[in-house]
């Protein structure tokens, strides 16, 4: 389909292709509209990708992507300290916040539990959680145990429930409630992708683990 592209144009197609769930011909297609485009929009798209790249990294505290360390969330006094929701990943994280039902703080995994991928406990985010959850009298000054309620909001897939279970058997010895988000969410669907009104409900209806 390439062949016969001038090298520049190819190489553009690849790259783009790499993205997920984009395939030659949509690269193509994207490669097309970026060399029409007017006003410098191929050189605003270069810039943008670069300036995320370096600008954008995790928050030391919750894991969520940020600017400025810490972020926002964990940074907000307004903030509930007393509840921490833990969730798969940043698009979920901006899910449950459009709910508007949630005001406490959160913590993001990047990924669950699943064995078949490769990914275990060591992939994900749990350090940095647990490091949340406990008394730590050597912090200055002693820092006391803030976060009553860890919510798994993980998806209600087999990863999710997964996750779920570890994250139970994982943080029950520190003495916090867990409660996991209600089944609203549709079995094997995406947290990402529920709509509001669900989420919320599933949100407030949660149970404890
Ligand atoms: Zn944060």
């Amino acid at each position: 389909m390439l062949a016969g592209a001038p090298p520049p144009l190819q190489r553009l197609v690849g790259e783009l292709q790499k993205l997920p769930g984009i395939g030659e011909k949509t690269a193509l297609r994207l490669a097309f509209h970026i060399l029409r485009a007017e006003n410098g929009y191929a050189s605003t798209l270069a810039s943008a990708i670069a300036e995320a790249v370096q600008r954008v990294r995790l928050c030391s505290v919750c894991c969520s992507l940020t600017d400025a360390d810490p972020c926002a969330f964990c940074k907000d006094p307004r903030r509930d300290d007393s509840l921490l929701c833990v969730v798969e990943g940043v698009a979920d994280l901006m899910a449950v916040e459009r709910t508007r039902e949630y005001r406490g703080r959160y913590h993001v995994l990047h990924g669950a539990l699943s064995p078949l991928e490769g990914i275990g406990p060591d992939q994900l985010r749990l350090k940095e959680l647990i490091a949340r959850l406990g008394d730590d009298a050597s912090a200055e000054p002693p820092r006391h145990k803030a976060v009553q309620e860890v919510i798994v909001a993980t998806n209600p897939d087999v990863e999710g429930e997964a996750t779920a279970l570890y994250l139970t058997r994982l943080l029950r010895p520190l003495g916090v409630r867990i409660s996991r988000i209600a089944q609203g969410v549709p079995m094997g669907g995406d947290l990402e992708f529920a709509d509001q009104a669900t989420l919320g409900r599933a949100l407030l209806s949660r149970r404890e683990l």
